[in-house]
C-alpha cells in the first residue's frame, strides 16, 4: 500500500534563501556532553509562565515537575536532572529579556542524558488510550510546540465542540536554512513519530491525517512512508511539499496542503485544522507510552562561526555557551549567535542564555556572511520596488506598515493589518535597500500591545 503522495504543493509568495543544511543533514542525534548546572525557565511557551513549585535546596530527580500554572493556557516544567535546587533566579530569557528560572546543580548521575527509549517497533495501537488519558499525559509532560511557536500541545489537541478537529497535519518541513534536528528526527526516531501522530489523532478526533515534509528531505519522506507500512499506517499518508520558505508556517503549510486559507487573525482549528511539528509528536509518543516529561531535545548547533557542528539531544536549561564549548567554540570571524535560524531566529548577546523547549538550533555566522564591510548592509530610502509585497505569504504590505511604525503611526499599522505578520522576514529579505522591515513591525507590535496593557489597566 502506498502511503506517499508526490506534488508541488506550495502556497503563494515566499522566498527561497541558501539551504546550507549540508553542515548537519549527515550529523546523527549524539547525546550532548554532561551538564553542572541547568536553569530551567518558567516561562518555555506562550500563554502563562509557571509558579515554581520547589525552592532553594530541595533535592530533586530528572522528571520531576519544578514548576506549574493553573491557567488553561499553559505547560508544566520538569528537572531534567538529577541534583539540588541552587536557586529561582532571573536568567537571560531570549524573547523576553529576564525571566524566573529554577537552577539546578546536576548530579553526575543519569547525566548525560540518554536518548527517548525508542521501543516503538511492530504496528502501535492507539486504542489502548483514552482521548483524554492522551490529552491529561500531554499536559503532565509540559509538552509545548517545538517547531518554534511553542503552544501548549494539550490545548491544541483537546476536543472542543465549536470548533471541531477534521484535519490533522504533522509538520516536517523545518524550511528554515541551515536547521535539520526535525531532518534528523524523521529518520532516526521515525516509528516514535508515527506512535505520537497516531496518539495525537485520538485526543483530537481528526478523521485525516496528513504528514506534511519538504521535498528536499526525500530520505526522510522514504523512511516515514516506509514506516508506516511496517507500523500499519492506517488511513495516515505522507505528501511532499515544495521546498520554500515559509513552508513550515502554520498558515502556508494549511495552504499548501490543503487550499484552505486561515482566516486573517484566527487560527487553524478555526477551518478544523491542528498542525503538530514531528518532534513535538515523537514526545507526545514518550509521554504518552512512558510518561516521560519533556525535558530534552535535539538542538542543532551550525553555521560557520562554530568550530564543529551536529545534532545534540541536550536537557532543557543547558546554557548556549556549554554546547557551543562542546562542538569546539566559536571561531574568530564569528559575529551572530542565533537561537533557531537566520531567518526567524533571534540574536543573543548572552551566551549563558538557557535552551527552552522552544529552541532547535543554535547557529552562529560570521563576520562576512552578516555583511561587515563598512557601508554593506546600509539601509537606504525605499525605491517602491515592490519585491517585498510580492513575497509577503500573508499579503501583506511591508513596506506600508514599517514607514507607519517609523512616523509613530500606530492606529494606521493596525489598519494595515501588522498584527497578521507571521515575522517570516521574507519582505527584509529581498529588499535591495537594506531596510529591517520586520524589526519594525516586531517593534510596532510590541508598542501596541504595551499600549493595549495600558488602557486595560
Ligand atoms: S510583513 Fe510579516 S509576514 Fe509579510 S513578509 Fe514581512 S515578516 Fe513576513
Ligand atoms: S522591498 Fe524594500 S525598497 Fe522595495 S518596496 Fe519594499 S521596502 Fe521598498
Amino acid at each position: 500500500m502506498a502511503f506517499y503522495t508526490r506534488g508541488k504543493l506550495s502556497f503563494p509568495g515566499g522566498v527561497h534563501p541558501p539551504q546550507s543544511k549540508d553542515l548537519t543533514r549527515k550529523s546523527r542525534i549524539e547525546a550532548g556532553p554532561a551538564v553542572k548546572e541547568v536553569a530551567v525557565m518558567l516561562s518555555q511557551h506562550i500563554g502563562a509562565a509557571c509558579q515554581a513549585v520547589v525552592k532553594k535546596n530541595d533535592e530533586v530527580r530528572a522528571g520531576d515537575k519544578i514548576g506549574d500554572s493553573d491557567a488553561f493556557v499553559s505547560a508544566p516544567v520538569h528537572s531534567p536532572v538529577n541534583g539540588k535546587v541552587k536557586q529561582i533566579a532571573l536568567e537571560s530569557h531570549v524573547v523576553v529579556g529576564r525571566s524566573p528560572a529554577v537552577i539546578i546543580e546536576a548530579a553526575a548521575e543519569n547525566n548525560p542524558a540518554k536518548q527517548p527509549l525508542l521501543k516503538f517497533d511492530g504496528e502501535f495501537d492507539e486504542n489502548r488510550y483514552s482521548p483524554e488519558q492522551v490529552c491529561d499525559a500531554v499536559r503532565e509532560a509540559g509538552i509545548a510546540g517545538m517547531g518554534g511557536a511553542g503552544f501548549p500541545a494539550r490545548v491544541k489537541l483537546e476536543p472542543n465542540p465549536q470548533m471541531p478537529k477534521e484535519t490533522l497535519i504533522i509538520n516536517g518541513c523545518e524550511c528554515e536554512p541551515y536547521i535539520t534536528c526535525d531532518y534528523r528526527i524523521m529518520l532516526e526516531w521515525t516509528k516514535q513519530i508515527i506512535a505520537g501522530t497516531k496518539l495525537a489523532r485520538k485526543a483530537s478526533g481528526c478523521s485525516e491525517v496528513i504528514i506534511a515534509i519538504e521535498d528536499n528531505k526525500r530520505r526522510a519522506i522514504r523512511a516515514m512512508s516506509e514506516a508506516l507500512v511496517a507500523c500499519g499506517g492506517d488511513g495516515i499518508k505522507v505528501v511532499s511539499v515544495k521546498t520554500k520558505y515559509p513552508q513550515g508556517g502554520e498558515r502556508q503549510l494549511i495552504r499548501a496542503v490543503l487550499k484552505k486559507n486561515v482566516p486573517t487573525g484566527g487560527i487553524p482549528p478555526m477551518i478544523g485544522v491542528v498542525v503538530v511539528n514531528v518532534a513535538t509528536a515523537a514526545a507526545i509518543a514518550e509521554a504518552v507510552v512512558y510518561g516521560r516529561p519533556l525535558t530534552h531535545r535535539v538542538v542543532t548547533v551550525t553555521g560557520e562561526g562554530v568550530a564543529n557542528t551536529g545534532n545534540y539531544y541536550v536537557p532543557v536549561g543547558m546554557r548556549v555557551a556549554e554546547l557551543i564549548e562542546h562542538c569546539g567554540g566559536l571561531t574568530k570571524d564569528a559575529v551572530r549567535v542565533i537561537l533557531g535560524g537566520p531567518m526567524m531566529g533571534i540574536a543573543i548577546a548572552d551566551l549563558t542564555t538557557p535552551i527552552t523547549k522552544t529552541t532547535g538550533a543554535i547557529t552562529v555566522l560570521t563576520k562576512e556572511q552578516v555583511g561587515g564591510a563598512k557601508f554593506a548592509g546600509r539601509e537606504t530610502a525605499c525605491i517602491r520596488c515592490g519585491r517585498c509585497l510580492e513575497v509577503c505569504p500573508e499579503h501583506l504590505n511591508p513596506t506600508k506598515i514599517a514607514h507607519a511604525v517609523k512616523n509613530d503611526m500606530l492606529e494606521l499599522a493596525e489598519s494595515y493589518y501588522i498584527s497578521a505578520c507571521i515575522e517570516c522576514g521574507c519582505c527584509g529579505y529581498v529588499c535591495p535597500a537594506n531596510i529591517e522591515l520586520v524589526g519594525y513591525i516586531k517593534t510596532g507590535k510590541v508598542v501596541l500591545a504595551g499600549r493595549k496593557k495600558k488602557v486595560g489597566g
